[in-house]
């Protein structure tokens, strides 16, 4: 295709905003996909992805209009996969902000809209769901201007779901959005920009081709990874999959190369050709390392070996989580596993109970902690708690730090400073953008990685947004704080802690524990310690009645049925000497109140 008639584009939008039925009626309009085939969502096609509302791969769709191709590219919408939104957004010229015009601008929207304009796309403001009652366009339309800061006054209204203003759409990427600028004779030059496993095709990487030209049959070279490969398939998802004998400058498509794992597609690599290489690689490669660790165990020992296929087939389609066995006194075996975050860390987890029917207990996450032994020994890297040395072995320990900027209105900035302070922040900067505060502090990994972000929403009711990086190790008063449930330690719910949080976090614990720790016989003390010392302590008094006896003797069945029900909680429990803690008490212990 010639460069001045295709068109890149992403859409951003906050959750529920419309995004995906704005995709899918692009694609409808542009005659992709016939009536029927578009019953469900098409960018979406993760169970996960669609409950929870948001995109974890980028997908993209060519579409066709009046004479030009346009590339629309899905972006995953959470902090944990904020590299693979960078590659997507630089893959693109342009984006549709889609915003609804009865809720108006909200928080998710605005990280994303401020990477849009470094990336200096040209932006379309789309005010959706005109058809509300409740839709105030007008209001919203002023809203983009003032927190955005962008012009607005040419904004669409559409209704993606009553079809309003489709067309508009089109119209608008087609004149607006620059065509992308390439040279058709220089060496290929491709970016990398997402790949995935695919049970038909093998490993599938999306590209965008920046110079030169990508064909079937020719060798190209991955230059982050310094591998070469043979390209066998060419092509373009409409969304169908229709083949093309090759991909010029400026275009989106997708490649395969009989690669066996994701792992050796990473994004933000470059392709070249391999016999005429650029000498240059795009800037900005990446490669991204878990930083939160935890471990997975069944809850039946039983079912270790189908764990551990469950997790080997995950992994061949996501790069970015690892895992090794691990072997724990309570627990048995298991898999240490490592994640870009905590969401990250659930939907690997749901996926392994749901697609693959485990039961699994997941221990404290952890993030890399560095050691220096004493006496000269040199430095671990310290991935689970349970590998603490000896507090004598320890010279210092470091913990990895971020900086976060936060975007919220200003009614809620005092709730979010103090969060940020009770987790050790240091403020840096705060300034106002459009009527928001900008904030940036810089605040140690392990306060974050358990509950930062859930807390940041609540506090400003779904407003605040969170981007953050790393920024290196440094030494902190860290020690390990253990559970003992009836005088047992409990390896599982151990973690390494600031001192001066120790107390709140250990009390937060057990009375989070006692809550969730059923009743037993006799009574159960739950103690939190550091060394021999107990920091906070709770008791779960002992049980009177018998769980049946709530059904006043009568009805037999339901009798029966109770039974049933709490010998199969039984099932997922795990004993701990004599007490038996249930399943979901190991995660929901590990939230912060
Ligand atoms: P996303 O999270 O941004 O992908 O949003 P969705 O496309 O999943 O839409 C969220 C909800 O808003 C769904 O229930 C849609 O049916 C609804 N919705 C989307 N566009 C419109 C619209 O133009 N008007 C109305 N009334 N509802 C819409
Ligand atoms: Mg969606």
């Amino acid at each position: 295709t010639e460069l001045s008639k295709i068109r890149n584009f992403s859409i951003i939008a906050h959750i529920d905003h419309g995004k995906s039925t704005l995709a899918d009626r692009l694609i409808q309009r542009t005659g992709g996909l016939s009536e029927r085939e578009m019953s469900s969502q098409v960018l979406d096609n993760m169970d996960i992805e669609k409950e929870r509302g948001i995109t974890i791969k980028a997908q993209t769709v060519r579409l066709d209009w009046k004479g030009h191709v346009l590339n629309l590219m899905d972006t995953p919408g959470h902090v944990d996969f904020a590299y693979e939104v960078s590659r997507s957004l630089a893959a693109c010229e342009g984006a549709l902000l889609v915003v609804d015009a009865a809720q108006g601008v909200e928080a998710q929207t605005l990280a994303n809209v401020y990477q849009s304009i470094e990336h200096d796309h040209e932006i379309i403001p789309v005010i959706n769901k005109i058809d509300l009652p409740s839709a105030e366009p007008e209001k919203v339309r002023h809203e983009i201007e003032e927190i955005i800061g962008i012009d607005a006054s040419n904004a669409v209204l559409a209704s993606a779901k009553s079809g309003i203003g489709i067309e508009e759409i089109l119209d608008a990427i087609v004149e607006r959005i620059p065509a992308p600028k390439g040279d058709a004779d220089a060496p290929l030059k491709a970016m990398l920009v997402d790949s995935w496993y695919d049970s038909y095709l093998g490993v599938v990487i999306l590209v965008r081709v920046i110079d030169g030209t990508i064909k079937k049959g020719q060798q190209i070279k991955f230059m982050a990874a310094g591998t070469t490969h043979l390209i066998d398939r060419v092509g373009a998802f409409r969304p169908k999959i229709e083949q093309l004998p090759d991909l010029g400058p400026g275009e989106i498509g997708f490649i395969t190369a009989q690669i066996k794992e994701v792992a050796q597609a990473r994004v933000g690599d470059t392709l070249t050709d391999a016999k005429r290489p650029t000498p240059h690689a795009l800037p900005g490669f990446k490669e991204v390392q878990p930083v939160v660790f935890c471990g997975l165990f069944p809850v039946d020992a039983a079912d270790f070996e189908k764990l551990r296929e469950s997790i080997s087939r995950l992994r061949l389609n996501d790069a970015s989580f690892s895992f090794e066995m691990e072997t724990s006194a309570a627990l048995g075996f298991g898999f240490r596993c490592g994640f870009l975050g905590l969401l990250h860390l659930e939907i690997i987890q749901e996926r392994l109970t749901r697609e693959y029917d485990l039961d699994l207990i997941t221990t404290a996450p952890s993030v890399v902690y560095k050691i220096k032994l004493t006496h000269n020994n040199g430095e671990i890297e310290l991935h689970n708690p349970a590998d603490m040395p000896d507090p004598t072995k320890i010279e210092e320990i470091e913990e990895p730090w971020i900086q976060a900027v936060i975007y919220v209105p200003d009614e809620y900035l005092g709730s979010i400073l103090k969060l940020c302070q009770e987790r050790r922040g240091i403020q840096k900067n705060l300034t106002y953008v459009g009527g928001r505060a900008q904030v940036t502090y810089e605040l140690p990994l392990n306060e974050v990685v358990f509950d930062f972000y859930d807390r940041l929403k609540s506090l400003s009711k779904g407003y605040a947004s969170f981007d953050y990086e790393q920024i290196g190790h440094r030494a902190g008063d860290l020690v390990k704080m253990g559970i003992l449930v009836n005088e047992e330690p409990v390896d599982a719910l151990s973690m390494i802690v600031h001192r001066a949080t120790a107390e709140v976090r250990g009390r937060g614990m057990v009375e989070r524990l006692k809550e969730l720790i059923p009743r037993h016989l006799f009574k159960i003390p739950i103690q939190a310690a550091i060394g021999g010392k107990v920091i906070a302590r709770e008791t779960i008094s002992a049980m009177r009645k018998d769980v049946t006896a709530k059904c006043y003797g009568g009805d037999a069945t339901r009798k029966r049925k109770l039974l049933e029900k709490q010998k199969k909680g039984k099932a997922k429990m795990r004993e701990y000497g004599s007490v038996s803690i249930p399943q979901e008490a190991f995660i929901a212990a590990l939230r912060m109140g």
